[in-house]
């Protein structure tokens, strides 16, 4: 078949290299200059699946409101928020139930298994080398926060996660580095987590699938999308001429909404906003040996290299140009409580803010969109790198006519029809 791809985040690359794998031949058209320049550019790099949970927690709403009112906080609204924003916070707000909460945890765990799984493979098979290291250590600051974890813990255990509890004095011996002033009450260990350069893997990827022929079409936007006599015809800004293809998948991130809505499909699907700083290491002594989540503030701390980046910070509404002080101080103050002096932050430290597309229930859409030729594959939310490999197995598998190896069920689209 030919198949069009709409975005080159790390969702529409590793797409469109399945879809090339299995035969087909494919087009990624991106508005940008480049692979992986919105989301997927500067994130944290986790690919946790024994730490991923969805946003639709019970007690999140609270937990939310209640977070706006502290000084380091990792949640923010920003303004104006859209329409679109109100009506993801009602339908967040209404998704948050206990009974569906632990469905949705496994399936993303599942989900996220396998797509690590599919990421091990895809590296060994094509001896891809890029920025990571192995394991996750999650900080637990005080006694509440250790509490806070239990009920998760059980679920991620009977999952099959490894999944250690550490005192301060054997947390520090994963982690030497970590500032010997900082008192904390334990933390959790993940040997089998990992973090890496989700945009160094998407660029090393994209060669890969130009390799199999796959056409990318840079500085191309596509403005609408229609599905008319079994074909997609895409409408290209600049271009007097559709282009005409057999199929199409929407991995447009949070802008998939806009393309979506010409169709008449209804997306409930957000930006929640992220930041993260990047600094070139001074002492590698000094350093973190992997990534380091510290719970109270939802910040992660990566080692990519010869770099370490902080991430974190949830705003909803608001603008991707600017930028939120306060969310900036909150990585700084972190990285400056686990390993303080780390960093060289007097020369070039990149600030980053980026959209995680998210939907109500934290959870993706895989699948048919209803629309004859139209599929999708979007709405990752904070974990779109984790479980970009995975999904993109199953999509192509879908369009081929197999049977994923994972029951995609969990992910298909319901009813989108405006
Ligand atoms: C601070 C932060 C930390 C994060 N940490 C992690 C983490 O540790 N682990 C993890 O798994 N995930 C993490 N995430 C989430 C992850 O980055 C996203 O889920 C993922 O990048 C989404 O990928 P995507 O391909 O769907 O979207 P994007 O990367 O945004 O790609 C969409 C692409 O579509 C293009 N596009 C849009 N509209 C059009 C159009 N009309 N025509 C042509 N092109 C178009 C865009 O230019 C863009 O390149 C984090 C996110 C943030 C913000």
């Amino acid at each position: 078949m030919r198949i069009a791809v709409v975005g080159a985040g790390i969702v529409g690359v590793t797409t469109a290299y399945e879809l090339a794998r299995d035969g087909h031949q494919v087009a990624v058209f991106e508005r940008r200059g480049a692979t992986a320049e919105e989301a997927s550019f500067a994130n944290a790099g986790l690919v946790a699946p024994g730490y991923l949970t969805p946003w639709d927690g019970p007690g999140m709403p609270g937990k939310v409101f209640g977070h706006l009112l502290t000084r380091y906080t990792r949640l923010n609204i920003g303004l104006p928020l859209s329409g679109r924003d109100l009506v993801w916070m009602w339908k967040f707000y209404r998704a948050c139930k206990p009974e569906t909460y632990l469905a949705h945890r496994s399936q993303i765990q599942r989900l996220a298994a396998f797509s690590m799984e599919r990421l091990r493979h895809i590296t060994s098979e094509l001896k891809l080398n890029y920025e990571g290291s192995a394991g996750c250590l999650v900080l637990l600051r005080s006694p509440r926060d250790a509490r806070m974890m239990q009920p998760g813990l059980q679920v991620l255990r009977d999952a099959g996660v490894a999944i250690q509890e550490l005192n301060p004095v054997d947390a520090r011996k994963i982690e030497p580095a970590l500032n010997p002033d900082l008192v904390f009450h334990g933390a959790l260990h993940l040997p089998e987590d990992e973090v890496a350069n989700c945009r160094q893997f998407a660029l090393l990827l994209k060669n890969e699938a130009q390799r199999r022929h796959v056409e990318f079409a840079f500085n191309t936007t596509v403005t609408e999308v229609n599905s008319s006599n079994n074909a997609v015809v895409l409408g290209i800004a600049g271009e007097n001429a559709p282009r005409t293809f057999d199929a199409a998948v929407i991995c447009a991130g949070v802008d998939s909404v806009r393309l979506l809505k010409h169709l008449g499909l209804k997306v409930p699907l957000t930006a929640i906003h992220g930041y993260s700083i990047s600094a070139a290491i001074r002492e590698p002594i000094n350093s973190p040996v992997s990534a380091i989540m510290d719970e109270r503030y939802k910040v992660t701390i990566s080692r990519l290299g010869n770099r370490v980046r902080v991430a974190g910070g949830a705003e909803l509404g608001g603008s991707i140009e600017r930028k939120r002080f306060s969310a900036l101080q909150t990585l700084y103050k972190v990285l400056h409580d686990c390993f303080p002096g780390c960093a060289n932050l007097s020369s070039g430290v990149q600030e980053w803010k980026g959209a995680r597309p998210m939907l109500p229930a934290g959870k993706p859409i895989i699948g048919a969109s209803g629309i004859a030729g139209v599929w999708l594959n979007l709405g990752h939310g904070s974990n779109g790198w984790a479980l970009s490999c995975g999904s993109a197995k199953i999509l192509s598998d879908l369009i081929g006519g197999k049977r994923p190896d994972l029951d995609a069920a969990d992910f298909v689209a319901g009813r989108l029809r405006a």
